[in-house]
């Protein structure tokens, strides 16, 4: 990523508005040096040699949730009768066909379009590790190193969920061998998997976390395994849950319990751990989540797409479950999208309006998202913190009519990612106007894409 100012410089931004620790402000000159904010200071003029930035500046944004390589089913998958089951057949056609340069290719040119949208991190949930017939690659994270590439080429942070998938699901009770196409994700067993994730070598901006795919994929033996992996390592664990009923069903025909109570009872809740979508859930579930400090990934855009539901975000906030957002299979990567849908979807199934507000919805997709994949020290602008920045322009349609009081309700409930004009992470220029500083978005998407399924 080309940068404007040598890496480390101290250099001085000045922002018409900034949301500074939750509170919009006027006029504020933002100091930067290195990686960090060092200076915050509001209602001052621009000085010469700052660089200015018109419209609202707010921190970056984290997409907790992604899968890169789903990002070529977009508009291939909406249309006809399914459901999430035959959705599947079609990210399976699209898993068999990847290799390492052209994984390579396509997370760059996602992870680029998130960029554009204002996303300053990514959490990859990664189970594509080996060949098509399950035979490692000479290097055996040649994959994950792919991913880890890309993120770098389009300039933003990435933790690397690393995702254990052993089996191909539960048939009457039992856990059955995964089936061909499911080869290239499975590890021979969880110590072959640990083994494995500790050869991979981040970057800076880059943390290796782990997942456990789910209830369905893995057993509770080697989700213990992943457990004590993650406590070791210090490092963030996540696991898709109770996407669809149907898991529920299989969970408990095979153990008695629910996926959140076997996780529960194998060691993986915790502080560290978010549960993904975490659509259905019981009362037992959402208590035990909020019991033990855990953290839950909404993907309401993928959700709304799949026809899984939607998740019982009023009762997971009332239990004090932290909440943040994904884009999941990518149906659509706009945070804004992803954060009013939490508020909106939510009033569909309780006939109430009013359960988050926009500050809270904006925080889901900043400070709960970074925390949720480690990054303790992004997702608000605040001295000390890293200097993640994203504008967003006041001069389009979509939110002509804002007025200086309501500027946050107007990102939350009005902009869309195209509103996006400016991004900086880590203290780098990665979107300057509108354009990616380094890749070319839409062609090498549409080039990476059509490669793949032509
Ligand atoms: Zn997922």
């Amino acid at each position: 990523v080309n940068v404007s100012a040598p890496i480390g410089a101290p250099r001085l931004i000045w922002c018409e508005y900034a949301l500074v620790d939750g509170r919009v402000c006027e006029r504020v000159a933002i100091g930067v040096a290195g990686h960090r904010f060092t200076s915050i200071e509001a209602d001052v003029e621009c000085a010469p040699d700052a660089r200015r930035l018109s419209g609202l500046t707010v921190s970056g944004l984290a997409n907790t949730h992604s899968h890169a390589f789903h990002r070529a089913l977009r508009h291939r998958t909406q249309t006809g009768h399914g459901s999430f089951w035959t959705w599947r057949e079609l990210m399976y056609t699209a898993a068999a066909a990847l290799d390492p340069d052209s994984m390579h290719r396509l997370a760059r040119a996602t992870f680029a379009e998130m960029a554009l949208a204002g996303v300053t991190c990514v959490g990859e949930f990664h189970y594509l590790h080996h060949q098509p017939d399950g035979t490692p690659y000479d290097d055996p994270n040649a994959m994950g190193a792919a991913v880890l590439a890309a993120a770098d080429d389009a300039g933003i942070r990435v933790t690397l969920l690393d995702t254990l998938y052993l089996h191909g699901g539960i048939v009457d009770g039992s856990y059955v061998e995964p089936d061909q196409r499911q080869q290239r994700f499975c590890d021979v067993d969880a110590a072959h998997w640990a083994e494995r994730v500790g050869a991979l070598a981040p970057a800076r901006g880059q943390q290796i976390g782990a997942a456990v795919h789910s209830v369905r994929a893995v057993d509770p033996a080697s989700i213990r395994i992943v457990a004590e992996w993650a406590a070791a390592a210090g490092q963030p664990v996540h696991a898709h849950v109770s996407e669809q009923p149907a898991e529920n069903d299989q969970c408990i025909a095979a153990h008695g319990s629910t996926p959140t109570a076997l996780l529960d009872e194998a060691g993986l809740l915790g502080p560290w751990f978010t549960a993904v979508h975490a659509t259905h859930l019981t009362p037992d579930d959402v208590h035990r989540l909020g019991a033990s400090g855990a953290s839950v990934c909404l993907c309401p855009t993928t959700e709304r797409d799949l026809g899984d539901g939607v998740g019982p975000s009023r009762g997971l906030d009332a239990v004090g479950v932290a909440m943040s957002l994904g884009s999941d299979s990518h149906a659509v990567i706009d945070m804004f999208e992803e954060a009013r849908a939490v508020e909106l979807d939510e009033r569909l199934i309780s006939h109430d309006r009013g359960a988050f507000g926009a500050s809270e919805l904006f925080d889901m997709a900043a400070i709960a998202g970074h925390r949720s994949l480690g990054w303790a020290d992004a997702g608000k602008i605040r001295v000390g913190n890293r200097a993640d920045l994203v504008t967003i322009s006041l001069g389009s349609p979509r939110l002509a009519g804002w007025s200086a009081a309501n500027l946050l309700d107007a990102l939350v409930f009005a902009a869309t990612a195209s509103d996006v004009t400016d991004v900086m992470v880590d203290g780098c220029d990665v979107v300057t106007d509108g354009v990616h500083r380094s890749v070319d978005v839409a062609a090498e998407l549409h080039a990476s894409i059509n490669e793949l399924l032509g």
